[in-house]
Parts: structure tokens; sequence; C-alpha cells
């Protein structure tokens, strides 16, 4: 992200000495800020704005209707959702409030729902912390009741530096693609995540 920040001050410094000399020059690179690559397209439904380029149609479209069927109030910490190509093995990444999903097309259906709903919980989190309305200690203590593992990957993650947050993540995806299997064998982490989705606050 830094060095994606670098390069647009460098295309904006470069415009203004351009934009001097040649309105041409000028309009064009300012399309090239605007649209980070040219032939990127970008819609606003729901307060969420999409980055996709043409290729990506499909994606988009099944991202509209998995985000369909999730309640508004987990989706208000998303502000943006990016389509990029493949970058290694990552599938998606959360940063604030804004997802990159790599190569989205290439997963089966399951998998891709696994992939948004997994990083919505990120932004979810990200949103309730915003808010002060989330107590992650709690959320580790309860996880830990559990005596489970989601997946590999924050499994991973928790042996390796105690992080809980890819756990989270994993909860999150399964409370809406599994609830039942979440609900028999995860219980504590079942009802802590139903009170933050269904509870009052
Ligand atoms: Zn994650």
């Amino acid at each position: 992200m830094k060095e994606l920040i670098c390069m647009v001050a460098m295309v904006i410094m470069s415009i203004s000495s351009i934009k001097m000399n040649n309105e041409v020059i000028k309009e064009s690179s300012i399309q090239q800020i605007e649209n980070v690559e040219l032939g990127t397209f970008f819609i606003l439904k729901n307060d969420i704005k999409f980055i996709y380029r043409e290729k990506d149609n499909e994606s988009l479209n099944l991202v509209l209707e998995y985000l369909n069927n999730l309640p508004v109030k987990v989706k208000q910490g998303i502000k943006e959702i990016h389509f990029e190509d493949k970058k290694g093995d990552v599938a998606g990444v959360t940063k604030g409030t804004s997802i990159i999903l790599y190569d989205f097309s290439a997963y089966d259906t399951s998998t891709q729902r696994h992939i948004l709903y997994h990083e919505i919980g990120h932004t979810f989190a990200n949103e309730l912390g915003r808010l002060n309305k989330l107590d992650f200690d709690k959320y580790i203590e309860v996880a830990k009741k559990d005596k489970s593992y989601l997946s590999n990957y924050s499994k991973k993650k928790i042996k390796e530096n105690n992080n809980y947050s890819e756990d989270f993540a994993d909860a999150f995806s399964m409370y809406f693609r599994e609830n039942d299997v979440l609900k028999r064998k995860h219980k504590n982490r079942y009802e802590y995540l139903n009170n933050l989705i269904n509870g009052g606050a």
C-alpha cells in the first residue's frame, strides 16, 4: 500500500510539471491515477465500492450474490472490494475496510464463499474494534475453551504468535456457511459470534 501511495504521489508530481505545457498528456495521466490501470471499473453498491476489470465480471456477480446472503450489520465495515490477479498462494487480504480478492474465479464456489466471508470476518472485527464493541481478549478466552482449531491456517497463526484474528475470521466464515457445525463442534465460539451478530449491540 505504501508503495502504491508513493507511486500515486510521483504521478501527481509529474502531472503538475506536465500540466503547464501539455493539456492532452495531463488528461491521460489523470485517468491513470483514477483507474490505477486502464480498463479498471468502479461500481458502488450498498455503500461498497467494487474495483474490477472486465474479466472479473463473473467474479463480481458471484461476490454480489454471496454478499446478499449476509446481514447488513456484518457488512458495515466494508468500504472497498478489489479484484486482482493471482498473487502467489494468497487468496485474499484485508486492510482496515478494504478487501482484496486474488484470482477469485480460480476457486470453486464453496471455497469462494469461505474466502469472501473470512475476509469480511476481518472487516467486521475491525469495525467492531473501531466502535469499541469487541473485547478480543474475551474472544481468545472463548476460543480456547472450545479446545479446537478451525483450519490449519488459523492453527498455525495461533501456534506461531498467539494470533487469534485468523481464528476469528474462520469462525465468522463458518457461522455463515456451516452454522450447525460451528454450533455443534465449537460451541463457545458459536455463542460468542451469535451474540455479536444477532445481539442487541
Ligand atoms: Zn485472514
